[in-house]
């Protein structure tokens, strides 16, 4: 498995890929406390989220995974469900193209929490849980995959809920040099 695999509109997946190293996971599913459903996700990354959850718990936030692996036919019902119900240019914004979801690599994560037994599901950069992961995430190999202001080359709107596992060596560089995926990728590319 490649962990710094990069997917967005402009590379895109194929329908039939389905990546290695799946385990099944039990998480709680949005405001529902009292149940858990099964998702999956890629097993490195879903140890590394569990480390995290961890540490942190010891600072008092109890945060939780919202949304993990998605298949390419899942991702085109959503698509094709908001060109339906708002029009392809709403879609082309707010959605990504089917194969265009990096949660088709079990690598990324949606974030929630619960505060005074509460989940909360508007997750903003003002939560400190939010502020929390922003600078502690990349020490699992997470990172802030759709930051603020990166929008034009992430192609995606600032998503503060949305991590991705790249494993810490990658997500440590993109941390301290304040770059997105895609900016690392141009970066290499100039280096060659
Ligand atoms: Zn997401």
């Amino acid at each position: 498995m490649d962990y710094t695999i990069l997917v967005n509109n402009k590379n895109l997946l194929l329908p039939d890929y389905i990546p290695e190293d799946l385990i099944e996971i039990y998480e709680p599913m949005g405001s529902k406390l009292d149940k858990t459903y099964i998702n999956r996700l890629n097993i490195k990354a879903y140890k590394a989220f569990k480390e995290m959850q961890k540490d942190a718990l010891k600072e008092g936030y109890e945060i939780f995974i919202d949304s993990s692996y998605r298949t390419y036919e899942y991702q085109k019902r959503i698509f094709d469900q908001t060109v339906k119900e708002k029009g392809l240019k709403h879609a082309l914004k707010y959605v990504a193209l089917p194969g265009g979801s990096e949660h088709q690599t079990g690598l990324a994560i949606d974030i929630i929490f619960k505060r005074n037994n509460k989940m909360i599901e508007e997750q903003t950069e003002n939560d400190p849980e939010i502020k929390w992961l922003f600078s502690h995430a990349h020490i699992y190999g997470f990172i802030l995959r759709y930051p603020k202001g990166k929008e034009k080359i992430t192609g995606f709107n600032f998503e503060p809920w949305h991590f991705r596992f790249v494993g810490q060596e990658l997500a440590k560089k993109i941390y301290i040099q304040n770059i997105t995926l895609e900016e690392y990728y141009t970066l290499q590319k100039r280096a060659q």
